[in-house]
């Protein structure tokens, strides 16, 4: 089969279709999902905080609080502030860094940017009164917004900073949970919320030799700037005169790569599966055209851009970026406003886009080799989607060199560098980009132990999948609420998701404490119904993850039959968002089970 429509040049989908069948079984592996190794034991030193010192000491807290919130990332901050709108004084919230900013404290790599566009993905802007800087706002902003919602909303009153939370269990005589910490606090919160992000626990790969290495070395999400010199603007000063290298070319890499190649004598990147590289067009924000927006512009912003990027063409296209134009051209989606969406129109424009971004591949890099091993061969969204204006421009400098291991991946580490095919390549630094664990299991992923009633643990309960209304609650853990991608809906713009899903959360907090409610908990049939409807759409997805290169939205092409209850929610994130507000509006009545309250 093959198409041509307008001015695309024809696609043979059948040769397509190969291509991506064996650079994807070029890259299975048999120790799948046991490549990686955690920033623990041996590698604990990859895990020290390198933004902050030893923690202060302080005397233990030993406490009752209504609410206690797990992550001080967006997804507790917006848990905070929508809880103090709704009324409710008394929160504690525990973070393991030493202040706000979840994702935003730990990664400050040279060249961080958001890569969904700042007035939709930076939160609470009309409310703090911030504008940010660029379409795309470097990392700082987004961290410093984070501070200020942390003050706008009193958030810093009881927070428990370099703390981890590491087990709660549900005490039936208090009728609230015992929540535990490694700084010895004991605070018995009626209400728990755990806001432990998606992209928390960084990884290594299981290279064999990463210990053995006698240069320095560093995550991505741990950067060491007492050695690199410089801040995440650049001037890394402390690279002149090395030899530095890479590994990882995810959505971290691309950001990083720039700037390194700016100061580092060599930079080599050691790449396994190249990523797409689509364009990106930062440009400053026009302040008069900020000011001018009417009250409530973000909301209709947000929406809109979910809308698009769902490949709903729903009025104008208010953002209009790499992500929004996907599936935005004309003859992608027939006759203009739909609400439906054609799953073979999307599929066309899939693919035309990956050939786009092939093409661009050729046109900027000048190194016929090297641009062959950079052009990516899968379906477009078996990956989060790169988008950067001077990552492929890079690989035209004499200091920088691809070194593409052809979905091997590196070989092995020695105490002088890194070896791939035989070769060895000497370095002084090495920068692991190479991500974080990713939705295996919420308990491994979270290092939390909870135990709920009648001395379950989650992790049992869930033995066999996840198990919970609305990806928030579960049955058997009366009074808490979970964020986190399984069973939840999803969007691209995360924190369009996290807003809905805070404010619902807030709203049933606020309904107990102000009708005097003791717990709340999913009713059977709505968790077991929200289960189906989960399974019953996981199957096109599954269907299409599978034929995936592998990563980690696939498990890295092992997949598990329970993963089917552990994946989000396929109905698209309007139908969910609209589920949520009903409930809001009042029918989470028929979906929780309230019990009187009788507690110390
Ligand atoms: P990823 O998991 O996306 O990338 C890890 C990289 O390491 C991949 O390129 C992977 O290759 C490579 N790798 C792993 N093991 C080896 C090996 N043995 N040899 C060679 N290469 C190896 O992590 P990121 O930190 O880049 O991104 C994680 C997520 O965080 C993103 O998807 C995004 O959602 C979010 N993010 C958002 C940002 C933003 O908004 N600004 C910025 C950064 C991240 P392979 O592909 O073959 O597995």
């Amino acid at each position: 089969m093959s198409s041509q429509r307008n001015d695309e040049p024809a696609i043979d989908f059948d040769e397509l279709g190969r291509k991506y069948e064996e650079e994807r079984q070029k890259r299975l592996r048999s120790d799948a999902l046991g490549q990686y190794q955690s920033l623990s034991g041996k590698f604990a030193d990859f895990g020290v905080d390198p933004n902050a010192g030893e923690a202060p000491g302080r005397d233990r807290v030993v406490r009752d609080a209504d609410v206690l919130i797990i992550g001080g990332g967006y997804g507790g901050l917006l848990s905070g502030a929508h809880l103090r709108q709704n009324g409710v004084e008394d929160i504690v919230i525990v973070d393991k860094a030493a202040d706000f900013g979840g994702t935003w404290y730990w990664n400050r790599y040279p060249g961080i940017r958001c890569d969904v566009e700042s007035y939709v993905y930076i939160p609470l802007l009309e409310q703090t009164g911030f504008i940010p800087s660029e379409k795309y706002a470097k990392g700082a902003e987004i961290y410093d917004q984070c501070q200020r919602i942390g003050e706008r909303f009193e958030l810093y009153r009881d927070a428990l900073f370099q703390t981890e939370v590491e087990s709660f269990s549900w005490s039936e005589e208090r009728q609230r949970w015992i929540v535990r910490t490694t700084r010895d606090d004991e605070i018995a919160a009626r209400f728990v919320i755990s806001c432990t992000g998606h992209y928390s626990k960084p990884k290594l790969p299981g290279i064999a030799g990463i210990e053995s290495f006698e240069g320095h070395s560093f995550h991505t999400s741990r950067w060491d700037y007492s050695y690199t010199g410089g801040n995440a603007d650049g001037n890394l000063t402390g690279l002149k005169g090395k030899k530095v290298g890479v590994i990882g070319t995810g959505s971290t890499g691309i950001q990083c790569v720039p700037p390194l190649a700016d100061w580092a004598e060599q930079l080599t990147l050691f790449q396994r599966t190249p990523i797409s590289i689509d364009t990106r067009g930062n440009r400053p924000t026009d302040m008069d055209w900020a000011r001018s927006q009417e009250p409530g512009w973000q909301k209709e912003r947000i929406e809109n851009f979910t809308y698009w990027t769902s490949g709903i063409q729903h009025g104008e296209n208010l953002v209009s970026d790499s992500w929004t134009n996907l599936l935005s051209e004309p003859s992608s989606v027939a006759g203009g406003v739909v609400e439906e969406v054609d799953p073979m129109e999307m599929q066309r424009a899939e693919i035309a886009k990956m050939e786009s971004v092939r093409r661009r591949v050729e046109e900027v890099v000048e190194d016929e080799a090297t641009a062959e091993a950079l052009k990516p061969y899968y379906h477009y969204f078996c990956k989060r989607p790169g988008f950067s204006d001077n990552y492929l421009q890079t690989f035209n400098r004499p200091n920088v060199t691809l070194v593409d291991t052809d979905g091997k991946g590196v070989e092995r580490i020695t105490p002088k560098g890194v070896v791939v095919s035989g070769k060895e390549y000497e370095l002084d630094c090495l920068v692991y980009a190479t991500g974080f664990d990713f939705m295996t299991s919420y308990t491994k992923e979270t290092g939390l132990t909870i135990t709920g009633r009648g001395g379950i643990s989650l992790d049992d309960h869930w033995s066999h999948g996840a198990r919970t209304l609305w990806g928030m609650q579960t049955r058997g853990f009366p009074n808490f609420f979970l964020m986190s991608l399984v069973q939840s809906g999803v969007s691209i713009n995360y924190n369009h998701i996290a807003e809905a899903q805070t404010a619902y959360i807030a709203a049933v907090i606020a309904h107990c404490i102000d009708k005097g409610i003791g717990n709340v908990e999913p009713t059977k049939d709505a968790e077991d119904s929200w289960v189906d409807r989960i399974v019953e759409l996981s199957g096109p997805r599954q269907a299409f993850l599978e034929a995936c290169t592998p990563g980690y939205f696939n498990y890295e092409g092992e997949y598990r039959e329970e993963y089917a209850l552990n994946t989000s929610f396929g109905g698209g994130p309007h139908e969910y968002l609209a589920l949520l507000e009903k409930a809001i509006k009042g029918a989470f009545a028929d979906n929780l089970e309230f019990t009187e309250r009788a507690e110390s």
